[in-house]
C-alpha cells in the first residue's frame, strides 16, 4: 500500500483546498473515526451532503446491489434506477422533467442554459439577462460562478460570461427596478448557504414569482443545500407558497454518493431540446439507484418531521452556550441548515471555532468568516447532539478565552 498522510496532500494536490490536518477513514451515522480510532462526531455532514449519515446501511446495501448488476450505459440508452428516480422527483415536486448531472454547478449550468434558451427560442436573443443575488453561491463552473454573487470566485477568470446583474438580497424595491422584458431568468437560493445561512422572506420570494409571470422569466430555485429534506420539507420551496419553474438539487440527494439533478416544468423543459445539452455520466446507474434509495428514506413523515425537532434541540443548547459566552448576534437558518452569526468581536473568526472545534473531536462548518454552520445528518441522534454540543461549549470557552 502507498504511504500517504496529510503532507502528502500539499505534495501532490492542486493547492485549491486546504484541508484540516485529520484524515477520517471510515464512519458511521453522525460519527467519523480516523486512523487512531479516534472518535468524532460529525456536524458538518459532508457540507450537507451525508443527509442519512454516513454508510447507511441501506445506501450501501443499494449500492452494493447496483453495483453487481449494471454500472454505466451513458445516455444512448435510458437505465432502470435512472427512470425510477426521475419519476419519484416528478410525482413530489412542482416538476414534469427533470434532467440529471453529476454535481450540483452542472446542474445550475443546465438550468442557466435551460433559461437562455428558453428566452431565445421564444422572445429573441435580447432576452438573455440572468438576475442573481449578493452572496448566493451556485458553483464553480464558469458560468456558475459568475451567475453566483461572490465576486472573489470570479477573479482572474476573466473574461467572463456577460449579462448578469447581482442585486441585494431580499430587496423587494431594488428587483422590482431591475426586472425588464430583457429578463430570462431570476436565480435564488431559498437559504444562502455559503453566503452566510440567510434566508428568503416569504413577501421576497413571492415577489420573485410575481415578476417572473410578469415578465416571462425563468424563476430558478437553488435548493442544492437546502432540498432533499435538509430544512424540514422535501424542498424548500414548499413552505414559501410559492413554485419555481426550475429547481436544482444535488447535495443531499445522493447521500454522498455524486449526483445532481435539474428539475423543470414542461413548458420550460421542451427548450433542452434533442442534442441541445448533455453528460456522459449524468443519470448514472449507481448514482441513480443510490439517490432513488435516499429518496425513500429521506421522503417520509417521521424523518422529515424529525429534522425541526433536532433543530429545536440544536437551538437550546447554542442559546445556553451563547447565554454563557455571548459569541453570536443571532442563530438563523431552517431546519437542520443552522447557522450562528458571531457578535462583531468574532468577526472574521469562524475558522477558529471550526479548528478549535476538531480539537475537541467535533466536525463544524462555516458560511463564510462570520458564521459557524452546522449540517448534520437528518438521523443525528439526541445523544450525537448532546455529546458533539458539549465538544463545542469546550471549543467556544477556548476561542473566547484565548
Ligand atoms: C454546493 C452548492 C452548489 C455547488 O454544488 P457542487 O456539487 O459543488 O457543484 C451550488 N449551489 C449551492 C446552493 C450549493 O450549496
Amino acid at each position: 500500500m502507498t504511504e500517504v498522510s496529510r503532507e502528502t496532500f500539499d505534495d501532490v494536490m492542486v493547492p485549491n483546498y486546504s484541508p484540516l490536518k485529520i484524515i477520517p477513514v471510515r464512519g458511521s451515522g453522525a460519527k467519523l473515526w480516523d486512523k487512531d480510532d479516534n472518535e468524532y462526531v460529525d456536524f458538518a455532514g459532508g457540507i450537507a451532503v451525508n443527509a442519512l449519515g454516513h454508510c447507511h446501511p441501506e445506501l450501501t446495501g443499494a449500492l452494493k446491489e447496483q453495483a453487481d448488476k449494471l454500472w454505466h450505459l451513458s445516455n444512448v440508452f435510458t437505465n432502470v434506477p435512472a427512470l425510477e428516480l426521475g419519476k419519484k422527483l416528478v410525482d413530489n415536486t412542482f416538476a414534469d422533467k427533470v434532467f440529471f448531472s453529476n454535481s450540483g454547478g452542472e446542474a445550475n449550468e443546465a438550468a442557466f442554459k435551460l433559461a437562455r434558451k428558453y428566452a431565445s427560442d421564444n422572445f429573441g436573443s435580447d432576452k438573455n439577462e440572468i438576475i442573481s443575488f449578493k452572496q448566493s453561491f451556485h458553483g464553480r463552473t464558469l458560468f456558475t460562478v459568475c451567475v453566483g454573487g461572490q465576486p472573489k470566485y470570479t477573479q482572474g477568470f476573466e473574461p467572463l460570461p456577460q449579462g448578469i446583474t447581482h442585486l441585494e438580497f431580499n430587496n423587494i424595491e431594488m428587483l422590482e427596478k431591475a426586472v425588464s422584458d430583457k429578463t430570462c431568468a431570476i436565480v435564488l437560493e431559498p437559504v444562502q448557504g455559503e453566503g452566510g445561512i440567510i434566508s428568503a422572506d416569504k413577501a421576497f420570494m413571492k415577489k420573485v414569482r410575481e415578476l417572473c409571470d410578469k415578465f416571462n422569466a425563468v424563476m430558478v430555485l437553488d435548493e442544492i443545500q437546502t432540498g432533499m429534506g435538509r430544512t424540514g420539507q422535501l424542498f424548500a420551496y414548499m413552505d414559501y407558497g410559492v413554485e419555481p419553474d426550475v429547481l436544482t438539487s444535488a447535495k443531499a440527494l445522493g447521500g454522498g454518493f455524486p449526483i445532481g439533478a435539474m428539475l423543470a416544468k414542461d413548458k420550460f423543459a421542451v427548450a433542452l431540446n434533442i442534442g441541445s445539452h448533455g453528460s456522459t455520466y449524468g443519470g448514472n446507474a449507481l448514482a441513480c439507484a443510490v439517490a432513488s434509495k435516499a429518496f425513500d428514506i429521506i421522503n417520509s413523515e417521521t424523518v422529515l418531521a424529525g429534522v425541526n425537532e433536532k433543530r429545536a434541540l440544536y437551538e437550546t443548547k447554542l442559546q445556553m452556550i451563547n447565554e454563557k459566552y455571548d459569541i453570536f448576534d443571532e442563530v438563523r437558518g431552517k431546519g437542520l441548515l443552522i447557522g450562528g452569526a458571531l457578535k462583531e468581536k468574532y468577526l472574521g473568526r469562524a475558522r477558529d471555532f471550526m479548528v478549535a472545534s476538531l480539537e475537541q473531536n467535533l466536525m463544524i462548518l462555516i458560511a463564510g468568516p462570520n458564521v459557524i454552520r452546522f449540517a448534520p445528518s437528518l438521523l443525528v441522534t439526541e445523544a450525537e447532539i448532546e455529546q458533539g454540543m458539549a465538544a463545542f461549549e469546550k471549543a467556544v470557552a477556548k476561542v473566547v478565552a484565548a
